[in-house]
């Protein structure tokens, strides 16, 4: 059977999906409502359309609903750069000497370099739809601000982009491909809002964070007519879009009877993990099959594996709902040596719910050991991965290794979230040998915790 699987398995365009998945409808454990900070009562659907679009708010508080149709004009912006390839990795488990069959769904095929394009493109459609002239948002290192920007641009939206004001001007080609997009690209903090022009004065010459980006994102969406705010990750809708990932990854398995093993996907805010993982999730919940899934984070940011699941802060700045995640504390900042991303304090609400009710498991692991496998997969398989994508990449390897020691032909899937091109100062401290691994103690990570509100719930 196995000689007769392609190196990739692409599907047709009418097999893109025409629903997301909403694996919380069938959780038996919901993830536990967002919380307003003043009162801490659940949000309201009309408090969180002040800053969200109404349709996505709506998803967004959805636990019922196991299917949400795809509108037609996002399956047709779909349809110029997915289905993205199943990829048998015959090259890596060659040159591992691995029985495993080790496959990964790429997701790097796109201008904007990873699948955060999936959910811009929705967003910015559920935006347009509403009759907005135009949505706000922050960017860190510039991955969401790209995606977004291609989304506003196809929809013909206004996009304002917050974006760190040490990423602005030491990342000058982001910034640039978001402007030919024609997105406002502005440094933060910016003397643009009230918040903006605060820390500004509280702290000359400082270089910006994201916490404080978004709240300039937030302000300026709540301030003008007609504009609302987005996010990249952690919200649940985020997740949604994102099933279109694991979705078409199971429609290209079911094709030649493949049934994995194991499926391993990167976290940062746990959306392309989720979005990969739900399907398969959705059989173990509902007792058809069992999958083991492995959540991948960064051992310098390891908020699965060493963090609590307590309601916090989902923003440094503290302006947006609280959310019950594993977390870090919304203050805690990665080693400034960290250059591997996924360096958000907490997880998305349905991961964590998901990995609370032991449906799925997680692992840090360091970026030296990340930054070695993704030297090897770019010289095997010949795709330069993005740091983030390469923790998969990791433990993939680990995994194929573990079955060359048993003998175990097991089949690993994981997901290859982006290319790396936009990197390369992350790849040069690996390439100097001057990259250091940065594991926090437990008492740092307690300190950071201590900070988060107290929530009875
Ligand atoms: C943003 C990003 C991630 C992490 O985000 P999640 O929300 O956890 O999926 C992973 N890989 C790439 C390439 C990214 O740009």
């Amino acid at each position: 059977m196995s000689d007769t699987i392609p190196y990739k398995i692409y599907l047709s365009e009418s097999e893109i999906p025409t629903a997301w998945y909403n694996v919380r409808a069938d959780m038996k454990n919901k993830p536990a409502p967002l919380l307003n900070p003043a009162s801490g009562k659940p949000m309201t659907a009309s408090e969180l359309e002040k800053v969200f679009c109404s349709e996505l708010v709506s998803q967004e508080l959805n636990d019922t609903d196991a299917w949400i149709e795809i509108p037609s004009e996002i399956r047709d912006f779909y349809k110029m750069y997915r289905p993205s390839p199943l990829v048998r990795a015959y090259c890596l488990e060659e040159a591992l000497g691995t029985p495993a069959h080790i496959y990964y769904k790429f997701e790097g095929n796109n201008t904007s370099g990873s699948h955060k394009l999936n959910s811009s493109i929705a967003q910015a459609y559920y935006a347009k739809k509403q009759g907005l002239k135009g949505v706000t948002t922050e960017t860190g290192a510039g991955q969401w601000g790209t995606a977004l920007s291609m989304a506003c641009a196809y929809f013909g939206l206004d996009c304002q982009v917050y974006m760190v004001k040490v990423s602005y001007e030491q990342k000058p080609f982001r910034r640039e491909v978001m402007r030919t997009y024609g997105a406002k690209v502005t440094p933060s903090p910016s003397m643009t809002t009230e918040v903006g022009r605060k820390i500004n004065a509280e702290f000359p010459g400082t270089t910006g964070s994201l916490g404080c980006a978004i709240s300039e994102a937030v302000e300026a969406a709540v301030s003008q007519e007609g504009y609302r705010y987005v996010l990249g990750s952690v919200l649940s809708q985020v997740l949604l879009h994102q099933t279109v990932i694991g979705l078409e990854t199971k429609t290209a398995l079911d094709k030649y009877n493949i049934t994995p093993d194991i499926i391993i996907g990167c976290a940062g805010g746990g959306s392309n993990l989720g979005g990969l993982i739900s399907p398969f999730a959705g059989e173990i919940i509902r007792g058809e099959k069992d999958y083991q899934i492995i959540a991948v984070e960064p051992a310098s940011c390891p908020s699965l594996t060493r963090g609590k699941y307590v309601y916090d802060f989902c923003d440094t700045g503290k302006v947006c709902p609280l959310a019950k995640m594993y977390t870090l504390g919304s203050g805690y900042i990665p080693a400034p040596n960290h250059a591997g991303g996924l360096r958000y304090h907490g997880m998305s609400s349905i991961v964590s719910q998901l990995y609370d009710d032991g449906i799925i498991e997680a692992r840090s692991v360091k970026q030296t050991e990340v930054f070695e496998a993704a030297q090897k997969f770019a010289r095997i398989e010949g795709i330069l991965p993005a740091p983030e994508s390469s923790h998969a990449i990791k433990v993939a390897i680990d995994e194929a290794l573990k079955c060359k020691e048993t003998g175990e032909e097991k089949n690993i899937v994981f997901g290859l979230t982006g290319t790396g091109y936009f990197d390369m100062v992350a790849y040069q401290s690996f390439n100097d040998g001057t990259m250091k691994d940065y594991v926090p103690t437990d008492e740092e990570i307690e300190a950071s915790l201590a900070k988060c509100p107290k929530v009875d719930a």
